[in-house]
């Protein structure tokens, strides 16, 4: 099965597959690390995770690079403001962005190369293009390209570059102009900042610059898929084109994915909208990153997402239901033998999944089989229909949804936990609702002790204390579930 995919490029839907047939060699720009990373950013690294498992899942080997922009101008200031060096600034929230992936089962890229560390091959890069004609230092030191070298820039983006002047120059990494502008490639050092000596000056990368060389580097001239948000389209990505294929003559990377911008509760994500979260300010309000990551990835990449409360309240039952069932499916006991009609259901979810998947990784199309299995089998298990070989069909189809998905396993309370330390390290205890604080001092062991007592008070008619135990739990986020199968806890 090929995954067919959109391409920015063109402009339509292609097969994406190895050029080389053997592994995909695609490069995705990864974080600025700055600050703690928003959900918008997680987006599109989720979906980026989406395609890369489910290139794996259809047996594509992937070598994925990712860069981490550990020099830049926001960077640069932070660290001043802060009086540290800037390698001890961006640790810090390296880190945090790792954890975050982490929480949301963000595979890590197989090559993930720090701007700093890559110095040398940008400072090659411009020397290349200044003997093409399409590099050129001015009075401070600094190193632009020229546009007027290269006619086919803005092919990514389709922009009308009318406006287009020749040698007007614009120095920071990121400019919403339609008309394009010579742009830094290089900066001079300016006094006290952060340089490099090269054999072009002293100074440092510009951001275009250090994706073009980084790519390159490890993925070739010329390689399968380049990722990123929309919002990246232009200039940067236009910018990336304009320097690697002006300093190769070979085109750039063949397919390109672009991630749509999210709203939040309709409206366009700010500080000044009140409507800007980062991952651990939800997991702070009590909301589970599974449910975040569900929430992010339900909807496909190329159209917007209204990222609401209430998707997440929607994506948290989603997932609880799929754990539930999971959990009736290996802890029971069924007899041998197979249902036809269970056979069917199982082996219809698994085709009209992976074809979702394959139709430009269509995943709101992809979880709708999936749920109807879901309930198919509960009811059979109601009803004392499913069999041992029903299970096993069953369970498959499971596995290959979470292959990409990857929300079934469990570790939600442990992430809690976690987010719960930060808070309190960071001085931000105070955000954490009562219901998480509370729900997660209470240890497995206190809650089993609770159920098991509201079960005896219920055999002796106390149903005063059974009700108070329940209510108790539910404050601290604990659900009880009386159930054919016996009484049933989780946390909420
Ligand atoms: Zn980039």
């Amino acid at each position: 099965m090929t995954l067919r995919l959109f391409n920015t490029l063109p402009g339509q839907i292609e097969p994406l597959a190895p050029a080389d047939g053997a592994a995909l060699r695609m490069y995705a720009c990864g974080p600025t690390v700055y600050d703690y990373g928003h959900i918008g950013n997680f987006r599109t690294f989720l979906q980026v995770d989406v395609l890369r498992r489910f290139l794996k899942l259809t047996g594509v080997r992937v070598r994925h690079v990712m860069n981490i922009t550990d020099v830049d101008d926001k960077i640069i200031r932070n660290a001043a403001a802060a009086g540290i060096p800037i390698s001890e600034y961006t640790a810090k929230f390296e880190q945090a962005f790792f954890e975050d992936l982490d929480a949301l089962k963000v595979e890590r890229p197989e090559v993930l190369p720090h701007a700093t560390e890559h110095i040398g091959k940008m400072v090659e890069l411009v020397q290349k293009l200044e003997a093409e004609g399409a590099a050129y230092k001015t009075e401070d030191g600094s190193w632009y390209f020229r546009l007027a070298a290269f006619p086919q820039y803005g092919k990514l983006s389709k922009k009308d570059l009318g406006g287009m002047e020749d040698g007007a120059r614009v120095d920071v990494d990121e400019y919403e102009k339609d008309s394009a502008r010579d742009f830094a490639m290089w900066k001079a050092a300016k006094a006290g900042e952060t340089a490099w000596d090269t054999p072009i000056g002293r100074g440092r990368p510009g951001w275009h610059l250090e994706c073009s060389a980084m790519a390159m580097e490890f993925l070739g001239d010329n390689f399968d898929l380049h990722a990123g948000g929309e919002d990246l389209m232009f200039p940067h990505h236009e910018n990336e084109i304009a320097q690697s294929e002006m300093a190769t003559h070979k085109p750039f990377a063949r397919h390109w994915m672009h991630v749509r911008f999210l709203l939040v509760e309709g409206k366009k994500m700010s500080k000044s909208e009140g409507n800007f979260y980062t991952l651990r300010d939800l997991m702070l309000k009590g909301y589970k990153a599974s449910a975040i990551r569900l929430a992010l990835i339900s909807v496909p990449y190329r159209h917007q997402l209204n990222f609401t409360f209430d998707g997440l309240t929607e994506a948290t039952s989603a997932i609880s239901r799929l754990r539930t069932f999971h959990e009736r499916l290996t802890a029971g006991n069924f007899e041998a033998g197979e249902n036809p009609d269970l056979q069917q259901a199982a082996k219809k979810a698994e085709t009209e999944y992976m074809a979702a998947l394959a139709n430009d990784l269509n995943t709101a199309e992809a979880r709708a089989p999936i749920f109807d299995l879901v309930r198919a089998g509960n009811t059979a298990i109601d009803q004392g229909h499913l069999l041992a070989d029903d299970r096993d069909a069953i369970l498959a189809v499971l596995k290959d949804f979470d292959a990409v998905f990857d929300v079934i396993r469990d570790d939600d309370a442990e992430l809690t936990k976690r987010a719960l330390a930060w808070a309190e390290e960071a001085g931000r205890i105070g955000e954490v609702s009562a219901e998480v604080r509370e729900g997660s001092a209470l240890t497995d062991e206190a809650i089993e002790a609770l159920v098991v007592e509201r079960t005896q008070a219920k055999k002796q008619r106390n149903f005063a204390r059974a009700d108070e135990i329940r209510n108790d739990l539910a404050s601290k986020g604990v659900v009880i579930e009386d159930s054919k199968d016996g009484v049933r806890w989780k946390r909420k």
